[in-house]
């Protein structure tokens, strides 16, 4: 017999798919907790928590993917003082229809951790961290975004991805044109997403893809290069 734990599992993959997810897999706290914190420089945002100081009874976390099937889905937009990401808003409103499902049946869900993204997605069996800073999915490729809820439902995880699809490639690092990226690192400073939004590089005028002053398709060269996930990309 199924036991509650991977029913409501499964539950939760078929409504995530059935919305327009392209992967959806779980993580246990315990298992990101047994990770460093991260830095995250991106920003300056500091450094990621662990699961459990954000959410002390949380005992699992829900990850979703969403395959940016084009260009324009990596598209910029400020808003009064903030950048907004529309290419992003599938991915919340999967995480919203997950969580009032979770809520419904009396579970509580964290929908805003501040967490690694990369890592979680990577536990989840998503792809693994590739020398572009993305996470590198077989069918994707880099063209893979995600998002996390934490919950205190206890789910059945997934295994995590082991592999490096990377292995001696490094057409991303040969092609960024600002020289960011060097393997699996990624300098913020020089990354023209970084800089395209806090304005601070002089290369940026000269690879800047605007389309009005407050909006820009963020640069997606080292993805084009990526030999992964051509083939389903416009
Ligand atoms: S997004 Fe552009 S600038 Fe940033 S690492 Fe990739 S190719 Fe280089
Ligand atoms: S281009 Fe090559 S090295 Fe870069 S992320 Fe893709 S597979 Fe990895």
């Amino acid at each position: 017999m199924e036991t509650i734990e991977k029913q409501l599992s499964s539950e939760i993959k078929e409504i995530a798919l059935k919305y327009g997810a392209s992967l959806v897999g779980i993580v246990s706290t315990t298992a990101y907790n047994a990770h460093p914190t991260i830095n995250v420089k991106w920003d300056n945002l500091g450094s990621t928590k662990k699961i459990t100081d954000i959410m002390p009874n949380s005992k699992s976390i829900v990850v979703v993917g969403y395959h940016f099937w084009d260009d324009m889905l990596d598209i910029a937009i400020k808003k009064d003082d903030e950048w907004i990401y529309p290419g992003y808003f599938p991915l919340t409103t999967i995480k919203h229809i997950i969580k009032s499902h979770l809520e419904t049946k009396g579970y509580t869900v964290y929908d805003d951790p501040f967490i690694s993204l990369k890592r979680v997605a990577q536990l989840a069996g998503f792809g693994n961290y590739g020398k572009n800073a993305l996470i590198i999915n077989p069918i994707y490729g880099p063209w893979i975004r995600q998002d996390a809820i934490l919950t205190d439902a206890k789910l059945a995880p997934d295994k995590p991805f082991t592999e490096d699809l990377c292995e001696n490639c490094e057409r991303c690092i040969k092609a960024c044109p600002v020289d960011a990226l060097s393997p699996y690192k990624i300098d913020y400073n020089k990354c023209l997403v970084g800089v395209q939004l806090l304005n601070t590089n002089k290369d940026l005028e000269r690879y800047k893809r605007s389309f009005t002053k407050n909006s820009h398709l963020m640069c997606v060269v080292c993805q084009k290069a990526c030999p992964y996930g051509r083939e389903k990309h416009n």
